[in-house]
Formats: C-alpha cells, sequence, structure tokens
C-alpha cells in the first residue's frame, strides 16, 4: 500500500528556501515529521483527509479510499475537492456516500463549526463522520466505520425486545434476582397472578422484602419468612432448584420454581395450579373413597388404620367387620336402585352410630362395611358400638311407601389384644364375622384365637367340597316315609352324603351350609335332583320322591328349569316329586321365590315344609304360599314325652287337618312316638323306627317286598 498522500505544495515549497547548515537541518526534520505525520495518519483505524483553503487534498489516508471506493490514483493530494466529487459521480458512488464524502455540509458553510454526524452510505456501511475546520483554512474529516458496533447495538436491542415480549407473554409470573439478591426482573403475569401493581414490588427488593409484601398486601397465606428465605438460598448456593406450593389468601394456589443462573442470581416462576390441584384432589378422593357412599374405601381405610397402629400414642382400637344381613333380597325384590339407596342409608346410619368424629366408617364394597373405633378402654366400649348398629342398622328403611329390611353382623377384633398390625386385625375381625353369620344373623362376634385354626380348616373344606363334584364323591341315600294309617311305605327322602377319600363320610350338615355359601350347592343340588328322580322313576308308581332344596338353589335363578329338566329326562310323572324347603325359603321377601314355586307346584310338583317349628315362630307365609306338607322337625318328636311339645305337636297335626294339609313327623325312633303320633291324627312318620337312610339298591328291595306283600295280603 502507498503511504499516505501528502500535498507537496506547500511544505515541500518552503523546503526550498533553506540553505546549508541549520537550515539543512530543519529541512530535515520537516522531512522527519512529515514521515512520523503520514505514518500516523497511514496507520490510523478512521478514514482521514485534510483539505487546505483552497480544498484542495493535503492528506487523506488508505481507509478513506476504502470506505468510499475511492481510486488512489486518482484522489491523491492535490486534488480538488469538487474533483473527488465528480470523480465519485463518475464511478457511481450514489449520492448519499457522496454528500458523505462531500461531507462539508452546512456546519461548515455556516459558520466553519465543527460537526459529527453519522451516515448510512449506498453500500451499507455506517459511518460516523467529524469534520473539523482548521485555523489556517481548510477542514479535516475523519470517517469511522461502526457498521459492526451498529449491528451488534441492533441485535441486542432486538435481543431485548424480544425478551420483554416473552416475559409478557409468558403464562407464567417471573422473578428475576441479581446475585446481590436483588429484584432485577418481574413480568405482568406475576403482577397478574397477584392482583398486584408494579409499585407493590419495585426493583431492588430482596427476596425476604418480596415475601413480606405478598404477605403483607394478603396474597400469600402467612409463612415463616426467615426459613422460606433460608432453604431458598440454601438450595440455590448448592446449585439446585427448589419448589412448593404456595397457598394464597384467595384460595388459589400457585406453584413456586426456583432456579439458580449460571452467571449468579436466580429465577422465580409462578403458575397457577389452582384447577390442576383440584382436579388432583378430586382424584386421590376417588381413588380413596367409594363412589356410592363416599365413604372411605378399603386402601383409605388400610391407610388409617397403618397411621392409627404407626401412632405410638394410639391407645387399644376396635376394628369392625361389618356385613348386611338379607341386603341381597331387597336388591333382588326392589332393585337395584333401591339397594342402592338403602346402602346409602346404611352408610348414614353407621356414621351416626360411631360417636366420635375420629372414627372411621369404610366401605369395601357390596354390603361390606367396616369400622376403626378410636379411644376404646376395652371390649366392653366396642360391644356398646356394637349393639348399638345391630340396633340402627335393624330398623326398617322407608322409600316410596316401600319397606326395607336388613341386619348388620358383626366381626370385632381388638387392637393390641387380637394383633398387631392391619392385615392380621382385619382377618381377625373377618373371621368372627364369619362366625357369627355361621351362628346366625344379626349378631356380633368378637375375636377368640380359635378362629383362624376354624378358618384354615373351613377354607379346607371349600376347596375339597369344590373338587369333589368332578370326581363323583357323593352319593344319595334313601330313607323311607311311612304313612301312618295304612302302614305302608308311601316314598322315601333322598339324603346326601359325601364320600370324601381325605375326610371319610361327611354328614351334609357339615357341607351343605357351606356348598350353600360357596355356591356351589346350585350345581351340586341339581345333580341330586336329577338322580333321585331317575331312582324313583324305577319305583312303583305310588311311591314319591322328596328331594330337600336349599334356598340359594330357587333364588339362583333357572331352579324351576333344572326340575322339569330332571323330571322330563327321568320320565318321573311331577306329582310323584316333592321338594322339601326349609321356613325361611318361605321367609324371602322376594317374589321371585314365591313364583319360582307357585309355577312348579302349578306342574304338579310338591311342596313340603321342612323342619317346622324351628324357624320363624310366625306361621302367616302359610297365607302367602300354601303348601302340601308340614314336616315337624325331629326335635319336637324327641321331646315328645314332654307335656308341651305334646301339645305343640297335636296343635300342629290339627292345623295341617284344618287347613288340608299333610302332617309328617321327622325322627320317629320308637313305637311310643308312633303310638302317640297316631292317636293325634299325624299322617306321615319317618325316622329310624321305620327306617335308616339306605343306599337305592336296598330301598327298591324294601319296595319291591313291600309290593309282594300287598299283592299277597
Ligand atoms: P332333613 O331334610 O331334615 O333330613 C332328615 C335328617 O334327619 C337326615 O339327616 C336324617 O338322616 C336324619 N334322621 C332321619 N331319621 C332320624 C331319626 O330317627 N333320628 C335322628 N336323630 N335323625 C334322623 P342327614 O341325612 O344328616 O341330613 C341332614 C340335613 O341335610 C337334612 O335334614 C337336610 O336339611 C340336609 N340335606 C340332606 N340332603 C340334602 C340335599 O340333597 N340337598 C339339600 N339342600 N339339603 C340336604
Ligand atoms: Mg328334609
Ligand atoms: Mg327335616
Amino acid at each position: 500500500m502507498p503511504g499516505a498522500h501528502v500535498k507537496t505544495g506547500s511544505v515541500a515549497g518552503r523546503r526550498r528556501t533553506t540553505g546549508i547548515g541549520p537550515a539543512r537541518r530543519i529541512a530535515e526534520e520537516l522531512r522527519a515529521q512529515n514521515e512520523r505525520f503520514s505514518a500516523a495518519v497511514e496507520n490510523m483505524s478512521h478514514g482521514l483527509c485534510m483539505f487546505d483553503a483552497d480544498e484542495r487534498m493535503i492528506i487523506c489516508n488508505r481507509n478513506y479510499l476504502d470506505i468510499f471506493h475511492l481510486d488512489a490514483r486518482v484522489v491523491k493530494p492535490g486534488i480538488r475537492f469538487f474533483d473527488i466529487l465528480q470523480h465519485s459521480v463518475d464511478i457511481g458512488i450514489a449520492s448519499q456516500s457522496a454528500a458523505a464524502l462531500y461531507g462539508i455540509r452546512k456546519p461548515y458553510i455556516d459558520g466553519a463549526k465543527p460537526s459529527t454526524y453519522e451516515e448510512v452510505l449506498s453500500d451499507g456501511h455506517t459511518v460516523v463522520i467529524s469534520h473539523r475546520p482548521i485555523a489556517v483554512g481548510g477542514w479535516v474529516s475523519i470517517y469511522e466505520d461502526v457498521t459492526e458496533q451498529r449491528r451488534a447495538e441492533a441485535e441486542l436491542k432486538e435481543q431485548h425486545r424480544r425478551f420483554d415480549a416473552a416475559l409478557a407473554n409468558m403464562s407464567q409470573g417471573l422473578l428475576m434476582y441479581s446475585a446481590e439478591g436483588r429484584l432485577i426482573v418481574r413480568n405482568q403475569r406475576f403482577l397478574d397472578l397477584c392482583n398486584a401493581k408494579a409499585a407493590d414490588f419495585p426493583l431492588g427488593m430482596t427476596h425476604g422484602q418480596m415475601l413480606e409484601k405478598l404477605v403483607g398486601l394478603r396474597i400469600f397465606m402467612p409463612i415463616e419468612i426467615d426459613i422460606e428465605v433460608g432453604k431458598t438460598k440454601a438450595a440455590l448456593e448448592a446449585g439446585q432448584s427448589r419448589s412448593s406450593y404456595r397457598e394464597l389468601v384467595d384460595g388459589r394456589t400457585l406453584f413456586v420454581s426456583r432456579r439458580p443462573l449460571a452467571g449468579g442470581g436466580w429465577v422465580a416462576t409462578f403458575e397457577d395450579v389452582t384447577e390442576r390441584r383440584r382436579a388432583e384432589e378430586r382424584m386421590t378422593h376417588l381413588a380413596h373413597h367409594d363412589t356410592l357412599t363416599n365413604l372411605p374405601n378399603r386402601s383409605m381405610f388400610r391407610e388409617c388404620l397403618d397411621q392409627a397402629l404407626g401412632d405410638a400414642n394410639a391407645g387399644p382400637l376396635a376394628i369392625f367387620s361389618l356385613d348386611l344381613d338379607r341386603f341381597k333380597a331387597v336388591n333382588d325384590t326392589f332393585g337395584h336402585p333401591a339397594g342402592d339407596w338403602l346402602l346409602k342409608c346404611v352408610a348414614k346410619r353407621l356414621q351416626h352410630a360411631v360417636r366420635s368424629s375420629k372414627d372411621v366408617v369404610a366401605r369395601f364394597g357390596g354390603d361390606e362395611f367396616a369400622i376403626i373405633q378410636f379411644g376404646i378402654k376395652g371390649a366392653a366400649d366396642a360391644e356398646k358400638l356394637a349393639k348399638r348398629i345391630v340396633e340402627i342398622v335393624g330398623k326398617p328403611y322407608r322409600d316410596k311407601g316401600r319397606e326395607m329390611h336388613v341386619g348388620a353382623s358383626l366381626g370385632i377384633a381388638l387392637y393390641p389384644g387380637d394383633g398387631h398390625d392391619a392385615d392380621t386385625l382385619l382377618t381377625n375381625a373377618d373371621m368372627a364375622l364369619y362366625r357369627g353369620k355361621s351362628e346366625g344373623r344379626n349378631v356380633y362376634r368378637f375375636f377368640e384365637p380359635g378362629m383362624d385354626a376354624l378358618m384354615r380348616e373351613r377354607r379346607a373344606l371349600e376347596v375339597d367340597l369344590e373338587a369333589a363334584l368332578p370326581k363323583r364323591e357323593f352319593e344319595l341315600d334313601f330313607q323311607p316315609i311311612l304313612n301312618i294309617g295304612s302302614g305302608d311305605i308311601v316314598g322315601a327322602e333322598a339324603l346326601m352324603r359325601w364320600r370324601s377319600p381325605a375326610r371319610g363320610l361327611v354328614s351334609p350338615e357339615n357341607f351343605i351350609p357351606v356348598a350353600e355359601e360357596t355356591g356351589l350347592i346350585v350345581q351340586l343340588g341339581d345333580w341330586a335332583l336329577r338322580k333321585a328322580c331317575n331312582v324313583a322313576a324305577n319305583w312303583p308308581p305310588d311311591m314319591r320322591m322328596a328331594v330337600n332344596v336349599s334356598a340359594a338353589q330357587i333364588k339362583s335363578g333357572g331352579f324351576a328349569r333344572s326340575v322339569i329338566s330332571a323330571l322330563a329326562f327321568s320320565g318321573l310323572a311331577a306329582d310323584r316329586l316333592e321338594l322339601e324347603i326349609t321356613e325361611t325359603v318361605m321367609m324371602d321377601e322376594s317374589d321371585a321365590v314365591l313364583k319360582t314355586l307357585s309355577q312348579l307346584r302349578g306342574l304338579g310338583v310338591r311342596i313340603a315344609l321342612d323342619d317346622f317349628g324351628t324357624g320363624y315362630s310366625s306361621l302367616g307365609y302359610l297365607r302367602r304360599f300354601p303348601v302340601d306338607k308340614i314336616k315337624i322337625d325331629r326335635s319336637f318328636i324327641r321331646d315328645l314325652d314332654r307335656r308341651d311339645t305334646a301339645a305343640i305337636v297335636r296343635t300342629v297335626i290339627g292345623l295341617g287337618a284344618e287347613l288340608g294339609i299333610i302332617v309328617t313327623a321327622e325322627g320317629v325312633e320308637t313305637e311310643a312316638q308312633l303310638d302317640m303320633l297316631r292317636k293325634a291324627g299325624c299322617g306321615e312318620a319317618q325316622g329310624y323306627l321305620i327306617g335308616v337312610p339306605a343306599k337305592a339298591a336296598d330301598m327298591s328291595r324294601l319296595l319291591r317286598s313291600q309290593a309282594l306283600l300287598r299283592q299277597s295280603g
């Protein structure tokens, strides 16, 4: 690159006038000075040009030429300013640049004052231009290319604009604190969330002051400010984020999250999570409550119990397992909406029955409930509550003119006596309930240590029983029934036997109730019915077959079909089949059962009332459904030598005669008993005296010999 162009006219001209010696030295000095000046000008980072009073260029540097894209060969010292302009027009520099280049502008013309201004050249570059007049005339112009600087500034400005827009449009409130812990940024959303004004939270405030203000303005619920500030500080210093929920005075909830910033300081965001929180709460409530009654469910109950047991100060507790009696009948009779309504009523009554608000009443599903009774002094307190519950739940439920009845059975386990953990206590309460139920309804039972062994035994029985039917382990025995008047065997009762390889011969009294509870009785009863009909079909045509039927079979639906099918397959006439039902069947409030029985009775099937006198002492049901036979329970026959019992038996026999119902005495073991029954006018007798339950073949033989006897007689 060439050196700075210096106009030689004035300076070099003066040099010539000097002589030798000092003049030469001066000339040398001048030359050196000139060179230094040129070098300085050339090495400036700015563009520079200087003109004399005649508007001729004295000097310019390379930067100047480059900024304006001027040709160094044309633009050099001595050129007149006007010629530079002409040159710029020749090489096509646009007017704007030309004006900048010209650069004299008004200030100079007006009063030769210095001027500085900024110009964007036609090539897009931005230059800051300053013109300065020189005392001896002429001027100097300096051009600084600030393109990069301006671009960076614009970019920064844009960045700020974007940041502001982002802040303003965030759905979250935001606060930013400096490394010194002072508030430096706060967005509008934060103010909106707090329903506050910018003036409430001036920049520069500390975290502590901010919290004080938020509590003071009754935006945040009161908090321990020092602790809060300390926690945040500790987390941030450890480089960790910290988030928490903040309850607002107006009921909303904010989620606050604080994060340290890379260069020190930290940012906090605030999110309104009220709706989300409520939805979550609803979900948790749903997960922990029974939707029908709104009572805690099993999992919640477990939680409460675990908590109570984990509390070192917890005194004795009572855990109740509760189950409704006859609830299924309500459901069957009145329909599920009525059943639901009744369950809600029971829930309310139970809540009412527990005295302490601390006590927990839960519904486990169906008609199963459970209760934790707190603060008891002993078993007596639990017993009091149990009695109260049995009484309250047992009262009638009236809805839309209907009256429904259920009862409550309760099993009670006491803490700490009956167990130390929730599982054991609940199982034991269940066990006690189970026992209570097997002994009669509407009762409460406390857990006793022997119960679990019994329970295990019972479970094993259930398992074995389930497997016994496919393994053909059941048999039927037949016990003859005597017509007392004629002395003839008129039929037999089929009695089920379970010949278990492991248990030996199991009495129906032991397995029928279990089969009833597990539901197996439906299949088992169906099998007995078919088997009995097949056997009877081979008997003389005047012989009847009595088959015992459980309430569960009749209620199961499809019972009538099962009877009809057994008759059809065996070819037995319907009037030779007698179904023995117990009073509990008649007590069932559902019409479905009575409808099934009448349907069968309509076909000619006879209905006998078994174990008469042991159940409900009401004869009202005899009006609702007429039966063909009454079988007086053998407990009465056993005590026939007692005057009062004999009176009862005679009355029942009289009643039968009155209603045209056959009366059969069960369990007749002695001649004396039979004699007395004959005298009282009893129709039929059954018992060891007449014949023990026997195999089908033995029974057939007996009937054949009787037939032979009759023929010969
Ligand atoms: P239940 O229907 O009252 O049957 C009469 C029971 O009395 C039979 O007991 C019978 O063996 C017994 N027994 C008969 N005569 C005498 C006697 O003179 N003295 C004494 N002490 N007992 C006598 P078992 O066979 O043990 O049956 C018990 C109960 O099991 C039956 O009572 C009946 O309710 C039920 N059961 C038997 N088989 C079936 C069945 O196939 N289905 C259903 N659902 N229940 C059945
Ligand atoms: Mg019977
Ligand atoms: Mg009986």
